[in-house]
Parts: C-alpha cells; sequence; structure tokens
C-alpha cells in the first residue's frame, strides 16, 4: 500500500512534529564540520512552513549516554537558522512542561528545534506503554518522517511514534526522493548493474552481499571485511584484520556467488602496513603471494584499483558503500579515493553512494556534483536492499 506522504496533509494552521536526521558531524569546540544533512532536510522545511503550519522538529545526534552537552543539537538550530535565514528557536529538551509551553506559544510559520531524542534512553529502548513516544506525540497534530538515515530503527521517534497519528503519519520530501530512487534502481537497473562494498565489518554486510547476489552483475568487495572471504579462500592474509567465526558464513557466500553465476571481485593485491597506524612505512603484496604474519592490509592495492576502475567502465549502474581501505589515515585512502575518481568520471553510468564513510571521501575530492545519488541513509539503504522494508517507512500511514 502506498504510503501517505507530506504533499497529502492539510497542514495550514496546523502543528507539524518532523523527525528529521540532524546526526551531523562536529570538531572538539562543538562546530559543525558537514552540514550537508541540514540541507537535505530544507525542501521539507520549507514546503511545511510555507504552508502556514507551526513545524516543530525532533532528531538524535550521536550516541549519548544520558545528558550529554557536547551532544546537543542548539548548533545545529543555530546552522539551520543561517541556512534559512530566518530564526530557528530551540528548546532545552525535548519532552516535559518547558517543551509544551514553548510548542503552545510556537507562531504559525515559526520553527522549534528540540533537543537530542537520546538525551533520553526511552527514544532508543521504547517502553512497553510508548510513554516517551506518546509524550511527543502529544506536541503536534501531524508527524512526518524524514530521516531517511533513521529509518532502518525502530525508535520511539521512528515507529512507536506513528500509533498517536494514525492516518496522519507522513513521508517527508526527502524520504521520499530516497525510497523512489532506490526502489527504482533496485527494480529497474540498467544493466550491466554492478556494486561495490567496503568497509570492516563483514557481520553487518554478509546478509547485504547476499541479496545483491541475484540483483547484481557483478561484486567488488574491498576493505577490511574482504580478509575474512580471503582467508575463506585459503590465502594468507597475515595479521589483517578477520572475523574468524563467520568464516563458515563467508564459505556459504562464496559457494551462493559460484552457483549463481554472479563474478565476484576481490582485492588483486594490497597496501600492508606492521602497525594500524598512518604509518610511511608500507609494502604492496599480491593476493597471490600473500600477506606475511606481522602485515595488515590495510588499502587495494594499485593493480586492484587499476583492474577495477577498467571493469567499472562496462556498468551502466554502479552502487557503492563503505571505505576500501583505512581512509581516515592518508597513506591508506588512496583506494577509496581513486574508486570515487573513477565513478565519478562515468557520465554514462548511473552511480549511487552510500555510507557516510564512501560520502566524506567524496566530499574531500569536491566530487559531489558528478554522480547521480549521494544518499544521505548508508545503513538505511543497506538494510533496505537487503530486506525490502523499513521499520521507519512500514511505520507511516497508508493512503
Ligand atoms: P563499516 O562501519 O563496516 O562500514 O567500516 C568502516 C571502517 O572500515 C572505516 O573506519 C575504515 O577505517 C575501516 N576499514 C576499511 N578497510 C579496512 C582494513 N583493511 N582494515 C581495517 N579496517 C578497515
Amino acid at each position: 500500500m502506498p504510503k501517505l506522504l507530506l504533499k497529502n496533509l492539510p497542514l495550514a494552521g496546523k502543528k507539524v512534529l518532523m523527525r528529521v536526521d540532524f546526526n551531523v558531524p562536529m570538531d572538539s569546540h562543538q562546530a559543525i564540520t558537514d552540514d550537508t544533512r541540514l540541507r537535505l532536510s530544507l525542501p521539507s522545511i520549507e514546503y511545511i512552513l510555507a504552508q502556514n503550519a507551526a513545524l516543530i522538529l525532533i532528531s538524535h545526534l550521536g550516541r549519548p549516554q544520558g545528558v550529554t552537552p557536547s551532544l546537543s543539537l542548539r548548533p545545529c538550530a543555530k546552522c539551520l537558522s543561517k541556512l534559512l535565514k530566518k530564526e530557528v528557536l530551540f528548546a532545552e529538551d525535548c519532552i516535559g512542561p518547558s517543551v509544551k509551553k514553548q510548542v503552545e506559544d510556537l507562531p504559525r510559520g515559526a520553527i522549534l528545534l528540540l533537543e537530542n531524542l537520546r538525551f533520553h534512553p526511552e527514544e532508543e529502548h521504547p517502553t512497553k506503554d510508548f510513554a516517551f513516544a506518546k509524550e511527543l506525540a502529544s506536541l503536534a497534530d501531524f508527524y512526518v518522517d524524514d530521516a531517511f538515515g533513521a529509518s532502518h530503527r525502530a525508535h520511539s521517534s521512528i515507529s512507536a511514534i506513528t500509533h498517536y497519528f494514525p492516518k496522519k503519519a507522513a513521508m517527508g520530501l526527502l524520504m521520499e526522493k530516497e525510497l523512489s530512487f532506490l526502489q527504482h534502481v533496485f527494480e529497474h537497473p540498467q544493466r550491466p548493474f554492478y556494486a561495490i562494498l567496503g568497509g570492516a565489518k563483514i557481520g553487518s554486510k554478509l546478509g547485504v552481499l547476499q541479496s545483491l547476489l541475484s540483483k547484481v552483475d557483478a561484486l567488488f568487495i574491498g576493505g577490511g571485511m574482504c580478509y575474512t572471504f580471503a582467508k575463506a579462500l585459503g590465502l594468507k592474509i597475515g595479521n589483517s584484520i578477520c572475523d574468524n567465526a563467520l568464516l563458515p558464513k563467508a564459505h556459504d557466500f562464496l559457494d551462493a556467488a559460484h552457483k549463481k553465476n554472479t563474478p565476484y571481485h576481490l582485492p588483486l593485491d594490497h597496501v600492508a602496513a606492521q602497525h594500524l597506524e598512518n604509518t610511511q612505512k608500507t609494502r604492496v603484496f599480491s593476493s597471490k603471494e600473500g600477506i606475511p604474519l606481522g602485515w595488515i592490509g590495510m588499502d587495494i592495492g594499485p593493480a586492484t584499483i587499476d583492474y577495477w576502475s577498467q571493469e567499472l567502465q562496462k556498468a551502466s549502474t554502479i552502487f557503492w558503500n563503505g571505505p576500501l581501505g583505512v581512509f581516515e589515515f592518508s597513506h591508506f585512502s588512496k583506494g577509496t579515493s581513486a574508486i570515487a575518481s573513477t565513478l565519478s568520471t562515468l557520465k554514462k553510468a548511473t552511480t549511487i553512494v552510500g555510507g557516510g564513510d564512501s560520502l566524506a571521501a567524496i566530499h574531500s575530492l569536491g566530487l559531489e556534483n558528478q554522480f547521480t545519488h549521494l544518499s544521505s541513509g548508508g545503513g538505511a539503504s543497506l538494510e533496505l536492499i537487503e530486506y525490502g522494508h523499513l521499520p521507519g517507512i512500514d511505520a507511516l500511514s497508508e493512503v
């Protein structure tokens, strides 16, 4: 059943509670270092304000344990105010009598950002009576979810809250755009369709890799997780990270790839170091010779970059999620940057990138306008591919 959309809501004169994803990176002085997530929420915000509704924004930031001043959303109110060229009010909490009063006094066309939802543990761990969600819901007439990046989490402000907005819980413009784009690409991709997956945590990626096997024409696997597959194939991986408990599942995945006839590419070579640090003391080892003990595979090597860059030219659609090396260290960021550059030159292909690390690499190279779609939800897009649905979308009202 199609979901209710923001544009379906009769908003004039009403109060709207919108869940956004303002989980922005900040430096040690609480200065926002990348305001992309705030900018992405502007279309929905501007639309709601233009309908002469009062707008209450809710979000999480980081992983606080209780009230943590360094994870306050106040800097987001200031930054959003600059972007909108309009005052953005801020509430010191997200529930309680003083917030209620601020919301009651909020005029139509005004905007109020509430404090970090995760200062209340009930946000991530809803109680059986949903008291926290109920109190949040009591603030407004309508609920809008525009937090695509958080929609894979069944948290109070995403799932439980919609119980209190029957036929009044709608999808925001960013959420709608992300969903229609990802669904369209995965349901009707222009072929050949290739996926590149990187990152360290194989445990969180095996499911999506399995589901990609029946969707894509080839898989490219880099990052720390490639070493569990390499070990499963009997290759020497030295001291590279490896999830030994998942070796049987890695085997099963490789078998399934053979059975399905889906080609997969593991790195041909590796840039390795002796310690997990940004050292210049590196060596390149081919996968065939293997990485000797005492060395850690930190990035895909030059032969891999060349070969993958050539292969990727054949694709009509490419989905990429996750860094291909320890890209936070300059000596091991080459693989991730090189693949970002290659994708940016493929003018005829549809290129979709998700995941904070891959996006950071693209931003640092100034290539953000060279891709078809940069997804605001790395984890959410992977779960959408793996399961075909997301808790945050399931919870919304149907039309
Ligand atoms: P994930 O959260 O699973 O997407 O993993 C992202 C992390 O993977 C980044 O912090 C990278 O530094 C890390 N990573 C990428 N390649 C490697 C590698 N070869 N060894 C260890 N960590 C890696």
